[in-house]
This record gives C-alpha cells, sequence and structure tokens, in this order.
C-alpha cells in the first residue's frame, strides 16, 4: 500500500501494453478458445475496436463439469499463434497450480478467475510465476478478501498484480452478478493496484456490457475486459455476453472517447 498507483506492463519487448494511471487500457477476446479459426476471428475484431490485450480461455472452470471445459494445452498454442498473428499480448485463465508453467511459457498475464481467488496455493504458484497476473474478484469475496488475496501473490515477490472486478452474487436475479462500481474507488483509495473492470461476466447479458463500461470508465476504471465472438449464437461458452457488430462499435466508441472525458489518457 502507497499512495502512488502502480503501472503495469503485459507483453514481451517491442509490444508491451500498460495497465495504469496514466491510460486506459481495452482488452478483449472470446471467453473460450474453440479453434484457431475462432480466436483469430475475434481477435482482429477485438484489435479493430482499438483492444490492445487479447483475452482467451483455454482452461474454463465450469459450474457444470459436463459443461466445455477448454481446449487445454491446444488452446494455449492457438492463443500464442494469434499473438504472434496480431501482436497482441495474451492473458489467460488458470485453474491449476500444475499448471503454471505450462501456461506462462504461452501467455503474457495469467488470470485467476473468481472461482479461484482465495486458492491460496495458486496464488502462491502465481506469485512465483514471474507473468503479470490478473486478480479477479471472487464472487461473493469483500474487497478485504480479494486485496488479501492479492498479497499471496506480493508475498512470493510478483508485484505485478491488477485487479479485476467482475461482479459480486447479490439477491438480485435480472444480472448474473453484480458489478460493483464502487469497488473501483475504494480499491484505489486504499491499494496502489491497477484496478479494472469485467462487465462481461458480471453482467452475462451484453446488452448491459457498453453502460457498465461507460460507467466503469467514469469511477476511474484503469481499464476493460470484454467478450467478443464472431458467431455469438455458436459459442461454446457465454454467448449471450459477447459482444458483436453494434454493441461493439458502441463499446470502441466509449473506450476511446470517455477516458479523456475523465482526465485520462
Ligand atoms: C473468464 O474471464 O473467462 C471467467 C470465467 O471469468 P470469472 O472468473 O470472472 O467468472
Amino acid at each position: 500500500h502507497h499512495a502512488d498507483r502502480s503501472t503495469v506492463w503485459v507483453g514481451q519487448a517491442g509490444r508491451r501494453v500498460p495497465i495504469g494511471p496514466e491510460t486506459f487500457t481495452f482488452m478483449a477476446g472470446p471467453c473460450a478458445v474453440e479453434s484457431a479459426e475462432q480466436t483469430l476471428e475475434a481477435a482482429r475484431m477485438a484489435q479493430a475496436a482499438g483492444a490492445t490485450i487479447l483475452r482467451g480461455g483455454a482452461y474454463k472452470p465450469r459450474t457444470s463439469p459436463y459443461a466445455f471445459q477448454g481446449l487445454g494445452v491446444r488452446g494455449l498454442e492457438i492463443l500464442a499463434d494469434v499473438r504472434e498473428a496480431t501482436g497482441m499480448p495474451v492473458v489467460t485463465e488458470i485453474v491449476d497450480a500444475r499448471d503454471v508453467d505450462v501456461v506462462a511459457e504461452h501467455a503474457d498475464m495469467l488470470q485467476v478467475g473468481t472461482r479461484n481467488m482465495a486458492n491460496f496455493g495458486l496464488l502462491q504458484a502465481v506469485g512465483e510465476s514471474g507473468k503479470p497476473v490478473l486478480l479477479k474478484r471472487g464472487m461473493t469475496a469483500t474487497i478485504e478478501e480479494w486485496l488479501m488475496a492479492a498479497e499471496y501473490i506480493a508475498q512470493r515477490g510478483n508485484l505485478d498484480v491488477v485487479l479485476c472486478e467482475r461482479g459480486i452474487r447479490t439477491f438480485e436475479p435480472a444480472t448474473r452478478n453484480t458489478l460493483d462500481i464502487s469497488a473501483v474507488p475504494v480499491v484505489q483509495a486504499t491499494s496502489h493496484l491497477p484496478v479494472i473492470i469485467d462487465p462481461s461476466h458480471a453482467a452475462g447479458r451484453k446488452d448491459l456490457v457498453v453502460p457498465l463500461s461507460r460507467a466503469g470508465i467514469a469511477v476511474g476504471a484503469d481499464g476493460v475486459i470484454v467478450d467478443v465472438h464472431p458467431e455469438p449464437e455458436n459459442a461454446l461458452c457465454d454467448g449471450p455476453q459477447a459482444l458483436l457488430g453494434d454493441e461493439l462499435r458502441d463499446l470502441a466508441q466509449a473506450v476511446r472517447d470517455l477516458p479523456a472525458m475523465v482526465g485520462r489518457a
């Protein structure tokens, strides 16, 4: 904890992207890596909309064990290929501490998802990975618990942690989770770490992604991470929240114009 807010750099030399107070970072990509073609197409859509970091899940922590679980190592290889094709650094989720080496070999940033925020062995493992970490807030975690999870990573010598508010469980069933907008300024008042929002996984509905992104920019988030898919109706994971067409254009405009209006680059 210190007064100066940190910037975390993601990517290899020559194509490093900052996440922090000086800029607003737009990250986008498919919820799940399904094939080389789908991932490349989603990455091109994201890049054309202004995204500078590619997201995509190779290991999917699904509520149902019968749902698509991701392509695993093949998915990581696809992400690495798409990084070469587009120049976009890659963030991808890790769900098992035993996969740290293989995920770190293929990706630029390791994501710890909401279901694993308090998986302390995993936090320690990513703390030793040498890669920046995107730490999502547990859907039932307090802000204090979330910051303590970040401490587990920092304690292993890794200070390159970006926090991601992705919605919490409330009594409201209209959205999948409730994006806790107030978490952004609360975290920024307490921690030096960058904080971004994930309106796609919070809402679970594409019509809410643009309004929630605007809200996130307005409260001072350091970036946004969203799902895009070339054919949401055929997506193997979370199609209803994936952007395409008009929504993606509206989001591109919001992330281009609104940060300057709230005093960011
Ligand atoms: C994801 O980003 O792919 C994901 C599963 O998110 P969360 O952990 O926030 O549900």
